[in-house]
C-alpha cells in the first residue's frame, strides 16, 4: 500500500526541483533535474513528471495531487502560462496544469513561483495574515498575502514590486527607468559595481565577496540595494498595513550587507502608522517554492474532491 502524498514542484530557469510530502507535511523525498526550458513546454512537463514519479516510487508514495511554482504569469482559470520570459521557449500559452495532470494521473494546481515562494515562507514563519514577499534574483519579483490569501490581482500580476519607479535614474530591464530592480536584483548589483569600480566581476555573489574583503564600492552597492529594498517594503507596508516582509532569492544570502541600507530606510521612512515593519530574510532556502506549491496541491486536491 502506498503512502498518500502530495508533490511540490519548482520549475525554474535552470532546474526543476520537487518534494514529496505526506499528509502531515513530513518530507518523504526530494530531488532535482536540469530544466529543459529551451525545448518547449512538453519537454519541461515530461522532465517534471518523470522526477515526481521517480521520487514517489522511491518513497513508496501515491500522489494525491501536485502543485507547481512556475516562472511567468499564470492563468488561474485554465492552469496555463499566460506570459513568460524569453528564457522559456514555447512556455506562454502552454497548458501546464493539464499537461502535468495527464502525466501524473492526479489533479495539479499551478502558482507563480514568487507567489509559491511566499506561501512556503509565510507558512514556515507561522505568518498567515498579511505579508509581503520580495524575491531578489536575476530580477526582482514580489507577492502579497492579505487576510491569509494570496492577492493575485485580476490579471495575475499583483505584487510586482520590482517594477515600481523612483529608486534611481537607471534604465530597467523592462525599458522604463528607475525601478527597484535597477538597484536590487543580482544582475543590477553586478552592473552597479562595475560602473563604480570600472571592473566587471560578475553577479551579486562576487560583489558580496569583495564587500566582505572591505571593498568600499561593493559595500556601497549593497547598501544602496538594501536602502531601495527598505523603501519599497515601507511603501507596500504603508499602503496595505503589512507588518512583515520576507525577502528571498540569491541576493538575500548577503543579508548582512543589505541590513545597513534597510535599517537606514526604516529609520527615515518607516510607515507613519507607527506599526513596526519587520523585514526578514527567507529561511527555507531552495525548498520554499516547492513547499509553497504543496499548499497549491492541497487546494487542487480539495477542488477535485467536490
Ligand atoms: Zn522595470
Amino acid at each position: 500500500m502506498s503512502i498518500p502524498a502530495f508533490a511540490g514542484i519548482d520549475i525554474g530557469g535552470t532546474k526543476i526541483s520537487a518534494l514529496i510530502v505526506d499528509d502531515a507535511g513530513g518530507v518523504l523525498a526530494r530531488g532535482g533535474v536540469p530544466a529543459p526550458v529551451r525545448e518547449g513546454g512538453d519537454a519541461v512537463a515530461d522532465a517534471a513528471s518523470a522526477l515526481v514519479h521517480e521520487l514517489a516510487s522511491a518513497a513508496g508514495a501515491g500522489i494525491r495531487a501536485a502543485g507547481v511554482g512556475a516562472a511567468g504569469v499564470i492563468d488561474h482559470e485554465t492552469g496555463a502560462i499566460r506570459a513568460a520570459s524569453a528564457t522559456f521557449v514555447g512556455w506562454a500559452g502552454f497548458p501546464l496544469a493539464r499537461a502535468l495532470s495527464e502525466r501524473l494521473g492526479a489533479p495539479v494546481g499551478i502558482e507563480n513561483d514568487v507567489n509559491a515562494f511566499l506561501l512556503g515562507e509565510a507558512a514556515g514563519a507561522g505568518a498567515r495574515g498579511d505579508v509581503l514577499g520580495v524575491m531578489l534574483g536575476t530580477g526582482v519579483g514580489g507577492a502579497v498575502i492579505i487576510d491569509g490569501e494570496l492577492r493575485r490581482g485580476p490579471h495575475g500580476a499583483a505584487g510586482e514590486i520590482g517594477h515600481t519607479p523612483g529608486y534611481s535614474d537607471i534604465v530597467c530591464t523592462c525599458g522604463q527607468t528607475g525601478h527597484l530592480e535597477t538597484l536590487a536584483s543580482g544582475t543590477s548589483i553586478g552592473l552597479r559595481y562595475a560602473e563604480r569600480s570600472g571592473g566587471h566581476i560578475g553577479g551579486a555573489r562576487q560583489v558580496a565577496e569583495r564587500a566582505r574583503q572591505g571593498d568600499a564600492d561593493a559595500i556601497a552597492v549593497f547598501r544602496h540595494a538594501g536602502h531601495a529594498l527598505g523603501l519599497a517594503c515601507a511603501s507596500a507596508a504603508t499602503l496595505l498595513d503589512l507588518p512583515l516582509a520576507i525577502v528571498g532569492g540569491g541576493v538575500a544570502e548577503a543579508w548582512d550587507l543589505l541590513t545597513p541600507g534597510i535599517d537606514a530606510a526604516l529609520r527615515t521612512d518607516a510607515p507613519v502608522s507607527g506599526i513596526p515593519l519587520e523585514i526578514l530574510p527567507a529561511r527555507l532556502g531552495g525548498d520554499a517554492v516547492a513547499l509553497g506549491a504543496i499548499e497549491t496541491a492541497r487546494s487542487a486536491a480539495l477542488a477535485f474532491s467536490f
